[in-house]
């Protein structure tokens, strides 16, 4: 059919299969560099100890003593960059099958703030990030470094991050100091991810810590998770394993404890538990439920208090908190602050105002910040509990604060929050137990001074009366069981052989020497139950043991919080 002329075609044809062929090998070849390029984890042409960019990296930070940070600096700089840490997870977290959500739905933005964090530390924090954490969910890291001293900083640091590609990196700086708070919600409007990590500066994550936290985030979106805390020595900087039968509490003075929990019935310890209050700062979630809920509250100072406030906000308002002791952190727990307290405030003359009070109070620029901070989330959430909190901290009262709670009443309106009583009983029965465990509490108060006992010795000479708005104000507490006057050291007032008042370690009850520790109330007296006889301050600073007499003054004490008085 076609036959007769012969076309050159077949010989075009098979030129142009085989420019084909080259063309596609090169395509293929790009697209594989590139894929190759993008997939590299960014860790790797990170510096390491071996490495010049490293040392020289550190070597350019400031020259500061241990105290400035609280932290083995030292030993930091000579750590390498990465190193291994101890599998402190239970053995079946590593074969369990994590169920995780497509990555396109949980992307995670990591939220660093710092304020003076020594380079190395900063850096093996993030490393350890990079190495750990599964590329297709590490979206970005955002670094708030909050006014440091050391201001090259980021300009460094900046080179050994690359600038393309995931995870991306984001640097903010504070010319002036704002505090934790302000610059963890400005890293939270930064980001860009579903999830929001907060995270300190000093922490290294152990293997596999993001696939657990994300399985729970996944089955619940209004959950906050944290996981369980790993110590890292601030002195030997030697990783240990942190205990994950602790869950996160506080105490009526508003400060955070660790408290013991209670495993259920076939319960686990390496299943996620829910907790009044998350593993220290380290706390992920819905990026968006973070700021439906108003994000950290914006009215508290520097540092303290954010965690409690933004845990009890969460459980009143629809979420909820768990620890998932799968995923570990490591975190330095420091003795003290390695930062100071700046007095803050926008207006000059409030803030000139506001020093002047703190100083008639004996304030700490630190005490001063963590009681005005206290004192806002009892405003906020406490309800009628708030007294309780007044309570043991009278000199909260005298802190100004400078703003109207209107959004907050907004909030809780819109949210439909739950009033605080349902958090005592859904959520943080201990608390509770503490309302009922004590006939009174608070401070002990004879005429206009109080009871307190400055240092840890046993001696009788220790118990003086002072000014009772001292921040440092000993709180007593008359147990209802037992009858004993404690102090929040557990040193219980008792009378000796000489009929003495003294101070000792409290004593169990079924130590026959017990009866010495025990008092009961008959109107505002204290009435000593062996010997029947009344504390009474005679003469200033003197505690003496009297027969009652029901109209001395000298013989009348009073607890700010009296849960029930005994006639
Ligand atoms: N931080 C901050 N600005 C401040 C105080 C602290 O950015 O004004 C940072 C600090 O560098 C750390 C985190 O907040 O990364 C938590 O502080 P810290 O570790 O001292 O608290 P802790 O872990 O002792 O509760
Ligand atoms: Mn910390």
């Amino acid at each position: 059919m076609f036959g007769g002329r012969s076309y050159p075609l077949p010989r075009c044809w098979s030129f142009y299969i085989f420019i084909c062929v080259i063309c596609q090998f090169f395509f293929y070849l790009v697209i594989l560099r590139n894929r190759i390029h993008a997939e590299k984890p960014r860790s790797e042409w990170l510096p390491h100890e071996n490495n010049s960019d490293w040392r020289r990296f550190i070597s350019r930070g400031p020259k500061r003593s241990e105290e400035y940070y609280q932290y083995n600096l030292q030993l930091s700089n000579t750590l390498e960059a990465i190193r291994d840490v101890p599998r402190t997870r239970h053995a079946s977290c590593d074969s369990h099958t994590y169920s995780l959500p497509p990555s396109r739905q949980a992307q995670v933005s990591v939220v660093i703030s710092f304020h003076n964090e020594a380079r190395s530390m900063l850096l093996r924090t993030i490393i350890s990030l990079l190495r750990r954490t599964p590329t297709d969910y590490l979206h970005e890291i955002i670094l708030v470094d909050d006014a440091s001293q050391d201001k090259t900083l980021f300009e460094d640091l900046r080179p050994g991050l690359g600038s393309q590609g995931r995870p991306w990196f984001f640097f903010l700086t504070n010319q002036r100091r704002k505090g934790l708070i302000w610059s963890r919600n400005m890293g939270a409007i930064q980001a860009s991810g579903d999830y929001v990590l907060f995270l300190d500066s000093h922490c290294e994550v152990n293997e596999g810590w993001l696939e657990p936290l994300l399985e729970r985030l996944a089955l619940k979106p209004n959950l906050a998770v944290s996981p369980v805390l790993d110590l890292i020595d601030p002195v030997t900087l030697g990783y240990k394993k942190g205990n994950e039968l602790l869950k996160g509490g506080f105490d009526w003075s508003l400060h955070f404890h660790w408290l013991k929990r209670d495993l259920a019935n076939q319960e686990l310890p390496e299943h996620p538990f829910k907790s009044p209050v998350s593993s220290g700062g380290v706390l992920m979630m819905s990026r968006k439920w973070f700021l439906k809920l108003g994000s950290f509250n914006s009215n508290l100072k520097i540092w303290g208090g954010e965690s409690i406030e933004l845990a009890i906000k969460l459980w009143l308002c629809g979420g909820q908190i768990e620890i998932v002791p799968c995923s570990r952190i490591g975190h330095i727990f420091r003795r003290h602050h390695a930062f100071d307290f700046p007095p803050h405030s926008h207006e000059q003359q409030q803030q000139h105002h506001q020093q002047e009070e703190e100083q008639e109070l004996e304030l700490s620029p630190a005490q001063a910040t963590y009681l005005h901070n206290s004192k806002i989330i009892a405003e906020s959430w406490l309800d009628d509990y708030k007294n309780m909190f007044y309570a043991l901290k009278p000199a909260a009262r005298r802190i100004p604060l400078n703003h109207t709670f209107h959004q907050l009443h907004q909030l809780r309106t819109e949210l439909q929050c739950h009033r605080f009583d349902w958090y005592l009983r859904h959520v943080s029965p201990e608390l509770s137990l503490m309302l009922y465990e004590f006939a009174a509490t608070g401070t002990l108060r004879n005429e206009d001074r109080c009871l307190h006992h400055p240092g840890v010795k046993d001696s009788r000479q220790q118990l003086i009366l002072v000014n009772c708005y001292r921040d440092d104000i000993t709180q007593w507490s008359l147990f209802r069981s037992t009858g004993q006057l404690s102090t929040q050291r557990e040193f219980c007032l008792g009378v000796d052989l000489h009929q003495e008042v003294t101070l000792k370690p409290c004593l169990r009850m079924n130590n026959t020497a017990s009866m010495s520790q025990q008092w009961h109330r008959m109107d505002t007296h204290l009435v000593h139950n062996e010997t029947h006889l009344c504390l009474e301050n005679p003469v200033q600073d003197r505690l003496v043991l009297a027969p009652c007499r029901w109209h001395a003054v000298s013989q009348s004490f009073q607890f700010s919080l009296e849960m029930e008085r005994q006639t």
